[in-house]
């Protein structure tokens, strides 16, 4: 069944952290010393995590499903919910790479259709200072070669892009990216808690890529190059798209959004551990996609736990 929301958008892509927790501690993302302790039993298990998703799928009829975190490839026994949920819908995974050239194969093998991979510069001592562990390009690249071997493609590069640490760099970003074949997205900062960093807006990320490299505009956040790769800007910050979104978010801990920023949310754990029957669940989901804000304000909550 199809489902909208009261400004008519059709509620159709479910991110779902599949953990909170992360091999990298992103300047942006989450804190030096890593995120607090929970207890163990209020994240989901794989099963449940699967559970959850088909009900999801029954109530408004998935057309993607993209698999985050945390970091997704440190959550041991990732390729089974794959296998399990990619025959519902389009099933995709943002990772930071660093596990992927072990797990590609598999991933693949388990009906993974394509991955994002995060970097956000090209220079070692950058990459470590921003990261806080000792990331290199080549771990990157290496990620990315493993996925378009095992045609995990169009493999996309997200770029947080941050004041200071690698707004001088996304040109040479966008060669690199031509270089490797991948499609760059440069993101704007959002301001949430645990964040470090300054905000760019769209206006000063697009005067940073030379002109000469924008053959056309295709949409009004992806551009073409005169050799024909394609580079996006997804500026959430600077506005614009939360009026196209269709997004729901399934936290570790069993948690529904409908917001990134926040507001109205449903603790699907807990009703499904209470025994409530798949009837009540679907029935509050499409009441909580049907009170999804028409925009929202980022800060109040932290990256690492909604997954981006
Ligand atoms: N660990 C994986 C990774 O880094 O790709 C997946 C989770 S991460 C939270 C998902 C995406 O959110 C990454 O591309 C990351 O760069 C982005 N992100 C994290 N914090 C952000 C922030 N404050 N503003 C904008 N993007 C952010
Ligand atoms: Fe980890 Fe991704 Fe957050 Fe970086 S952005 S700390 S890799 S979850």
């Amino acid at each position: 069944m199809e489902v909208k929301d009261s400004f008519g958008r059709r509620i159709d892509y479910l991110r779902v952290s599949v953990t909170d927790r992360c091999n990298l501690r992103c300047i942006y993302c989450m804190p030096e010393s890593g995120i607090p302790q929970i207890n163990h039993s209020s994240i989901l298990r794989l099963e449940e995590i699967q559970q959850l998703i088909e009900l999801i799928h029954e109530a408004v009829n998935l057309r993607k499903i993209r698999i985050t975190g945390g970091e997704p490839l440190v959550r041991r026994g990732l390729t089974s919910l794959i296998k399990g949920i990619s025959p519902l819908a389009e099933t995709v995974l943002t990772t930071n790479g660093i596990l992927l050239p072990e797990q590609a194969g598999d991933l693949a093998d388990a009906g993974l259709s394509r991955v994002n991979i995060s970097i956000d510069s090209l220079k070692n001592d950058v990459i470590r200072k921003v990261t806080r562990r000792d990331v290199t390009l080549e771990m990157v690249e290496k990620a990315i070669r493993a996925a378009k071997k095992n045609n995990l493609n169009p493999v996309k590069v997200n770029c947080v892009v941050l004041e200071g640490v690698n707004l001088n760099e996304l040109a040479d970003m966008v060669l690199w990216a031509e270089k490797m074949g991948v499609t760059i997205r440069f993101i704007e900062h959002m301001p949430m808690t645990d964040s470090l960093c300054g905000y760019v807006p769209r206006e000063v990320i697009l005067q940073k890529i030379p002109a000469e490299f924008i053959k056309t505009e295709g949409t009004a956040d992806m551009f073409v190059t005169p050799s024909g790769i394609k580079f996006g800007i997804i500026a959430p910050v600077a506005g614009g798209m939360c009026v196209n979104c269709t997004r729901l978010r399934l936290t570790a801990e069993g948690e529904l959004l409908p917001c990134l920023a926040g507001g109205d949310s449903l603790n699907l754990r807990d009703k499904l551990r209470s025994g409530s029957s798949s009837t009540e669940m679907i029935n509050a989901i499409q009441n909580l996609v049907a009170k999804k804000p028409h925009h929202g304000a980022c800060g109040g909550v932290s990256m690492w736990r909604i997954g981006g």
